[in-house]
């Protein structure tokens, strides 16, 4: 008999995750005997964790906060993006035993993006908002779907600099000079974490001169609609909350390990119902 296969998430904290109960509730949907589990893992213990997830079959896992870089030296093998980016949120156990990195964030969004404005808008000027590890995973994943007019700014614009060296293409702009230019875009993501609730951080710029009818995505979704969103849609531009992101960089790694593509747009409906209900 072919053993039951089981999935975890590794992170610290991992209490608050959603994941576990977004992948149990597709392997009931679709009549997969699989369990997907929590696991508090610290950061002295990763490399011990990982050896014990491989000694006791885990299929595969998902990789958070703080251990999406550090896990690195522990796998046998990485996808070109995740090599790329320095980072994983994905881990899958091949045929063979071998343990190979993915990082399905980046993905994610461009899915999650793409679901709501259709795949024909890749002539357009992007803004990226922010360059930590979540922007980083967004640039080269726009890149990779085929977005070449991407411009990145940041608090610290060093940071948004070396991010553009690495595409090989693009800008690296001040705050200041993404307001001023703010009009020229199409589409306008929000990657920092501005507007998470209980933050005093708001608002990463004023969107003073956003243009009517451009796209403005932000990544963070507690609360769904961030005052990035509502300032956004207030100058009339179509709002992409950060919920799609999460629930496809999920379906892409339960893709990656199961070779189905679970629903989205019913998990998307069911997250929608429980963060309006925590409002
Ligand atoms: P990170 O690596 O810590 O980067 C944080 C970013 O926010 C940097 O660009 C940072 O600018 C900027 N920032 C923070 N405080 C600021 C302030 N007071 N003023 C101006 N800029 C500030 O974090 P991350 O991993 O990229 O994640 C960012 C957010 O994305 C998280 O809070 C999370 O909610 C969200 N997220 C969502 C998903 C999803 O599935 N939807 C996935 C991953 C992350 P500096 O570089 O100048 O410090």
């Amino acid at each position: 008999m072919e053993m039951k296969k089981w999935f975890a998430v590794i992170g610290d904290p991992i209490a608050h995750s959603k994941s576990p109960s977004m992948h149990n509730a597709w392997f009931d949907d679709m009549n997969i005997d699989a369990a997907y589990i929590p696991l508090h893992v610290k950061g002295e213990a990763l490399e011990m964790a990982v050896a014990s997830l491989k000694t006791l079959g885990a299929s595969g896992w998902n990789v958070t906060i703080p251990h999406k870089q550090t896990i690195l030296p522990f796998l046998d093998e990485l996808d070109s993006l995740a090599e790329k980016m320095g980072a994983v949120n994905t881990v899958v156990r091949l045929p063979d035993g071998r343990l190979k990195g993915y990082n399905t964030d980046g993905a994610g969004f461009v899915h999650s993006l793409e679901e709501v404005i259709g795949m024909d808008k890749k002539d357009q000027e992007v803004l990226l908002i922010g360059a930590g590890g979540a922007a980083r995973g967004i640039a080269f994943a726009l890149q990779q779907y085929g977005y070449h007019k991407i411009t990145i700014t940041n608090r610290t614009v060093a940071k948004a600099e070396e991010i553009i060296a690495e595409l090989g293409e693009g800008e690296a702009v001040s705050t200041r000079d993404a307001e001023d230019s703010l009009n020229k875009f199409g589409i306008v993501i929000q990657s920092t974490s501005a507007g998470l609730a209980n933050s005093e951080f708001k608002m990463p710029l004023s969107l003073e001169k956003l243009r009517e009818g451009a796209i403005a995505a932000d990544i963070v979704y507690n609360p769904l609609m961030t005052p990035f969103l509502i300032s956004a849609q207030q100058k009339g531009a179509e709002a992409v909350n950060g919920l799609g992101m999460f629930v496809h960089q999920g379906a892409i790694a339960f893709n990656y390990w199961l070779g189905q593509y679970p629903n989205t747009n019913n998990m998307i409906k069911r997250l929608t119902d429980d963060l309006n209900q925590l409002v």
